[in-house]
């Protein structure tokens, strides 16, 4: 009840305290603080990284154009740094353009794609809210149907379309990141109970590693991550077949059981200076956000 109060209240808490206390979301300002993280997790963990600018929902095309130069400086950065095998890219197609034109959006994807392939890296296309749902699966269709094929989707299991989104795509043997979906959707198109979204996960997981699909297990959730390791055991799943995903600064402990049980798992280390909607969005899905949120204001009195 208070975590709801306090998510309505969100757009009134001052920036400088939700800045405060989403920092472990975060890896800083710089591409230089996403390597240095990249780095870190990875000598201290074993831990892979995604690296995502932050920045989305943009209204004019020389932001878009900016952005895409951003994401081009992650592929050097990784390049540079000898992190290929380590390190991907993660891009959101509204940072791009995807709101403005869907060909323009199109081909700043592709460059990305192109410029990643060169380097022999991987780029995921992270899924925004439902508008963009069937526009962004086809940048990526488009894409494989142009022999790109370093590049992969996400797919939300809080929508009621997932399913039906991975029989579709099958014939591309996609490499899918599965999440729950973190934008609020009408109920028409998404359940809205925490154990439908659960049992949707479950399915899905099903369906995807059953298709032999190579799946990016995205959730902090433990009822599903126990659930992932049975699936995984149940269909005697080698670890190059699947990776575990988490976000930087969430369930640090789980992160390094899961590690040290001999899977591999990718951290979400998003960086850059636009950082209020990333930041609003994991602190509404932290259940001491309330709490934390109080404490920040009451000590800034
Ligand atoms: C690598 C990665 C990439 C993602 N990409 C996308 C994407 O492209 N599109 C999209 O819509 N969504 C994306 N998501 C977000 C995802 O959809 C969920 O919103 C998010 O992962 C929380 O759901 P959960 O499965 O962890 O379950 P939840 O029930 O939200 O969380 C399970 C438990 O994890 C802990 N936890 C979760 N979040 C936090 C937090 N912020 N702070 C502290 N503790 C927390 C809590 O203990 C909570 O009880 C991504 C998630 C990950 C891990």
């Amino acid at each position: 009840m208070l975590n709801k109060l306090i998510v309505a209240a969100m757009p009134l808490v001052p920036r400088p305290i939700i800045r405060k206390i989403s920092r472990r979301y975060i890896a800083g300002d710089l591409l230089a603080d996403a390597i240095a993280a990249t780095q870190q997790m990875h000598r201290d963990e074993g831990a892979w990284t995604t690296i995502d600018v932050l920045g989305e929902f943009v209204d004019n095309r020389e932001r878009a154009v900016r952005e895409k130069s951003e994401s081009g400086k992650v592929l050097d950065a990784i390049d540079q740094h000898g992190l290929r095998g380590i390190a991907n890219l993660s891009i959101k197609p509204t940072s791009l353009g995807l709101g403005l034109d869907e060909d323009f959006a199109f081909e700043n994807v592709r460059e990305l794609a192109l410029k990643a392939r060169e380097y022999g890296l991987f780029m995921r296309i992270d899924m925004e809210n439902s508008p963009y749902t069937d526009k962004t699966l086809r940048l990526y269709r488009r894409l494989r149907d142009e022999g790109v094929d370093n590049i992969g989707i996400v797919l939300q299991a809080m929508l009621h379309r997932c399913e039906q989104d991975v029989r579709d795509h099958l014939e591309y043997r996609p490499s899918i990141r599965l999440c729950k979906g973190i934008y609020r959707e009408p109920r028409s198109l998404a359940w809205t109970g925490r154990e439908e979204v659960r049992d949707s996960y479950k399915r899905l997981l099903r369906l995807i590693l059953g298709n032999g699909l190579y799946c990016g297990i995205a959730t902090h959730d433990d009822p599903l991550l126990d659930d992932a390791r049975q699936v995984i055991k149940a269909e005697g799943l080698k670890p190059d077949q699947y990776e575990f995903q988490m976000l930087l600064g969430v369930k640090d402990t789980t992160r390094r059981a899961i590690l040290k049980d001999g899977h591999h798992l990718r951290v979400y280390v998003p960086f850059g200076e636009d950082w209020y909607g990333y930041s609003t969005r994991r602190l509404k899905e932290n259940p001491a956000m309330a709490g934390m949120i109080a404490k920040a204001v009451l000590l800034r009195q």
